[in-house]
């Protein structure tokens, strides 16, 4: 495989093979995101056509090889951004490439969503796309401001009203700790009426690491940003936990960066999860976080 940079995948993607389509982000501007630091990738740019197509054969090779390949993640950043024609053209690819493949996944974010219309993405679904793994990270359009989001929570309302509407799943992802101690309180409550709105089948719980040479970590070292301690980002787990009106939902926390790692079928299993946390959280015992070498980011 062909791939520039470094390359990142949702967990749940672990089994997937790795396409690169896309090179960066074509957003790339996140205060706390060092994801495509990389030179190689500071430039984001579709990869052109015959670099994919290799990739692909190749794909193809293996699996006529013997090795069952079901699943497909299309990278970078948000490989979503790509014009709808280009993604046909990757989506019937594979297909052809690879009898056994059940399933395509992609990031996307609010903006390269509702550039798509219903059309254009139930166009992607009946071609196996089957899912879009949509960083919203916080439902407080202040803290979506101050991180340069580059969209509000209302677009990732609508972004998730427009996936609904073409049949993708959706997995959208929230980041613990991202207001810092300052908004807290408000990063969480509004944070759980944004999944209550958006109401996916899945949802990821990262906690906000300040990783040196982003913008966050230059404000934090300056003194304009205080990361909320793990007590203070598990209380913000509380409450989305709490207070997120999901009607069927696997939800998880199992993220590399978290503390205390959940996997909850919500609503089904909210009071066990809140159980467990006001038991940590009663407790304040170091013991019962990740230790810090385990974060490792
Ligand atoms: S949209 Fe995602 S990949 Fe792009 S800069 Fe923001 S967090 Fe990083």
């Amino acid at each position: 495989m062909d791939h520039i940079g470094r390359i990142f995948r949702p967990p749940s993607e672990a089994q997937s093979l790795l396409l690169q389509v896309t090179v960066g982000c074509s957003h790339n501007r996140c205060t706390y995101c060092a994801m495509y630091d990389d030179p190689a990738q500071s430039r984001f740019r579709a990869k052109p056509w015959p670099a994919v197509a290799a990739d692909i054969a190749e794909a193809g090779r293996l699996a006529a090889g013997g090795l069952p390949i079901r699943r497909v993640f299309l990278t970078d950043g948000d490989a979503l951004i790509l014009p709808t024609a280009q993604l046909e053209r990757i989506l019937a690819a594979l297909h052809e490439a690879l009898p056994q493949l059940r399933r395509v996944g992609i990031y996307g974010d609010a903006r390269s969503i509702l550039r798509k219309s219903p059309a254009d993405l139930a166009r992607l679904r009946d071609l196996g796309l089957g899912i879009v793994y949509h960083g919203a990270e916080s439902g407080d359009d202040e803290v979506l401001r101050r991180v340069n989001k580059g969209s509000t929570a209302a677009e990732a309302v609508a972004a998730a009203g427009r996936l609904r509407e073409a049949g993708l799943r959706h997995s959208v992802m929230v980041m613990l700790g991202l207001g810092g101690t300052e908004r807290s309180a408000a990063h969480a409550a509004a944070t759980a009426e944004l999944l209550t709105a958006m109401d996916p089948p899945f949802v990821g719980a990262l906690t906000t690491t300040l990783v040196p040479g982003t913008p966050l970590h230059a404000t934090a070292a300056a003194g304009g940003f205080d990361l909320p301690d793990p007590w203070g980002m598990l209380a913000e787990l509380r409450t989305i936990v709490a207070g997120a009106g999901l009607t069927r939902c696997r939800f998880h926390s199992n993220h590399a960066s978290n503390y205390v790692p959940l996997s909850l079928n919500l609503p089904a299993d909210r009071e066990r999860g809140l159980a467990l946390l006001d038991a940590v959280l009663a407790r304040r015992r170091q013991d019962d976080l990740k230790p810090e070498f385990l974060r490792g980011l």
